[in-house]
């Protein structure tokens, strides 16, 4: 079968912790937004998301292909979304969608121009900003407490903190008060899907002049790293968010010249080739198209 399965070629070596709990559930807040949110009685576990690179960005994809669908309903999409933040945990929107680095103990954050938050305001106080994410915490549950000059986030549990190691934000984002809608992960997934798609439509054009593929809604901010030293240099991404990580492997993925991501053209999903020439995911979808086209021709169709 397809022991030649490639995979997204990524040189060098990457790093970075993120977090996910053994369950999640959908929850409506007050107002009625659709959230996911870990389950109380679900326990985290931490993993290096480069490490499952490649199903991490397909199955992302594959999600943003659904939702672009028109005939797909809503239940079908949330149990996929759910599926998605069960196996690679929340997108840590909270820090990918402002500028500030750190967003506890700031009293206004300054959004980014392409975020899938999908609110006006280009500027919010911190309060109101924190209170998007944890819909469903306690006032005296979380909070953040002033010891000094010192900054601590404070939470009725025992999830991770960094001390001061990384942003204190991520002490909110790794526990399990932090939430996110529903919406907010579909549009990204979709901001990848259609990404891709358009990237294949300007592969077919001869362009003249380099254009920015989906200027006004693909961009990544706030990327940080270093390098780090074991036997080997290595990068040491310092990524403050699951977003980015996926961003970057995609942009690694879909501009690698070596194993280009493209979509099958019998069953349409994004896949790795090895040239250019290469057009199906699979054997069995090469089958498939092959058997079609046979077919049209003894009934004289065009394929
Ligand atoms: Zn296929």
């Amino acid at each position: 079968m397809d022991n030649m399965k490639k995979y997204i070629n990524m040189t060098g070596q990457f790093k970075t912790d993120w977090i996910k709990y053994s369950d999640y559930e959908v929850r409506l807040d007050e107002n009625g937004e659709k959230y996911i949110t870990p389950k109380e009685d679900s326990c985290f576990t931490i993993y290096n998301p480069f490490e499952n690179a490649n199903e991490l960005v397909f199955d992302l994809i594959k999600l943003g292909d659904s939702a672009l669908k028109n005939d797909i309903d809503t239940s079908t999409l949330d149990s996929m979304v759910l599926e998605f933040v069960k196996a690679y945990g929340l997108l840590g929107i909270i820090t990918s969608s402002v500028y500030n680095r750190d967003i506890i103990g700031e009293s206004k954050v300054i959004l980014t121009d392409k975020n899938p938050l999908n609110i006006k305001e280009k500027i919010m106080d911190e309060d109101k900003y924190l209170n998007l994410f944890i819909p469903f915490a306690n006032e005296d549950e979380v909070y953040i407490r002033k010891l000094g000059k010192h900054l601590t986030l404070f939470k009725a549990e025992d999830s991770p903190k960094f001390y001061g190691k990384r942003p204190l934000i991520l002490d909110l984002v790794f526990s399990k008060f932090y939430s996110e809608k529903v919406d907010w992960i579909i549009d990204f997934a979709k901001t990848i899907s259609t990404h891709i798609n358009q990237v294949l439509i300007y592969k077919n054009i001869n362009l003249t002049e380099g254009v920015t593929i989906m200027a006004g809604k693909f961009k990544a901010e706030k990327i940080g790293m270093t390098i780090g030293m074991l036997n080997n240099p290595f990068i040491q991404w310092e990524f403050d968010s699951l977003k980015t990580a996926v961003e970057i492997i995609y942009c690694f993925a879909i501009t690698n010249e070596s194993n280009i991501l493209k979509r099958c053209e019998y069953c349409k999903n994004a896949f790795i080739a090895k040239s250019d020439n290469e057009k199906y995911c699979s054997s069995s979808c090469r089958n498939c198209y092959n058997v079609i086209k046979s077919r049209n021709k003894k009934k004289g169709i065009d394929s």
